[in-house]
């Protein structure tokens, strides 16, 4: 059996169940909708009137439920903590300079605590929500951290409550992005700070074109790191872990709509997990991009991922 390099195992043998419902844009309401990809036998569609991509049909919360239990097998242990160590760095200096010194922050999808240890040996009142029993158990060994199993849903915490609300590499997943960062917003106090990371389909785009470069797929096989699954880096928004595929402008109107501003969106680093190759490789795509959207005053962002900063004011 092939061993992924970067140790995470995906079950691939997920498929559609006929129970999938066709829905509108998630966030303008639009129902009008062009086909970009089919991946994974799931449509992936852009929303005619704000180009948000999404997957419809889409999975009900039943099929969800029944692929996630064999997504990510409990064994995989923290190597998400690992692999985001210099993102989660950068985003805990940067939401701490923007709060106060004590508070209370709040992690969705906090996996194994280790965004919130950061904020817990601060003495900040540190809570998590994770829907792996396993990683809220692990996240809860850490002390000062308290996370709950579950999942992010309206009215389980109390309005205005929280200092700082995050959300790593969440959102891409959630079934009603809107109503998640609408429910972030509520429990946020006046004057605290939204923090999210999103795969960035500009960057998917480029690679959709790039797919249909001769040879190319031999360079594109070869970046691939994340998973031992070869076709995944071809896809856009790969359903049905990932229903949404959002970029720049439509992150921006995502949080404006909420009621969120001061919303800064940059370059997310890179990676670092994988062979030296692969790892060199990711840099040298953070580095090109990075200077992309740096000269063209971020008005034209194509890195891998972006992080996003936002403040309830
Ligand atoms: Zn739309």
């Amino acid at each position: 059996m092939p061993q992924p390099q970067s140790g995470i195992t995906e079950n691939r043998a997920w498929a559609p169940t006929g129970r999938e419902q066709d829905i509108d844009c998630n966030l303008c309401g639009s129902s009008g909708k062009r086909l970009v990809a089919e991946e994974n036998r799931y449509n992936v569609v852009r929303c005619k009137e704000c180009g948000l991509l999404y997957v419809s049909p889409q999975p009900t919360d039943e099929d969800l439920t029944e692929f996630y239990a064999q997504y990510f097998p409990e064994e995989s242990g923290d190597i998400w903590g690992e692999m985001m160590r210099r993102n989660f760095d950068l985003d805990s200096e940067y939401l701490l300079r923007k709060t106060g010194a004590r508070g209370k922050v709040l992690d969705i999808g906090c996996g194994h605590g280790k965004f919130l240890r950061r904020f817990a040996e601060r003495g900040w009142d540190a809570r998590g929500l994770d829907f792996s029993p396993e990683a809220a158990a692990e996240a809860n060994r850490i002390d000062g951290v308290q996370v709950s199993q579950g999942e992010f849903e309206p009215g389980l915490f109390e309005a205005e409550s929280f200092d700082i609300v995050t959300a790593w590499y969440v959102l891409e997943h959630a079934r009603d992005p809107m109503a998640f960062v609408n429910e972030a917003f509520r429990i946020l106090r006046p004057g605290g700070m939204f923090g999210m990371r999103v795969p960035n389909m500009i960057f998917s785009n480029v690679f959709l074109a790039m797919k249909k470069i001769p040879k190319m797929d031999k360079l594109l096989f070869a970046l691939n790191i994340d998973t031992d699954n070869k076709s995944s880096h071809f896809n856009v928004i790969d359903p049905p872990a990932h229903l949404y595929g959002f970029t720049p402008k439509t992150i921006r109107k995502l949080l404006s709509d909420t009621g969120f501003s001061d919303i800064s969106i940059i370059p997310s680093q890179p990676v670092e997990v994988g062979t030296t190759g692969t790892v060199v490789a990711k840099k040298v795509i953070f580095g090109s991009t990075s200077l992309v959207s740096l000269v063209t005053g971020h008005r034209f962002n194509p890195a891998p991922a972006v992080t996003v900063y936002a403040r309830k004011t």
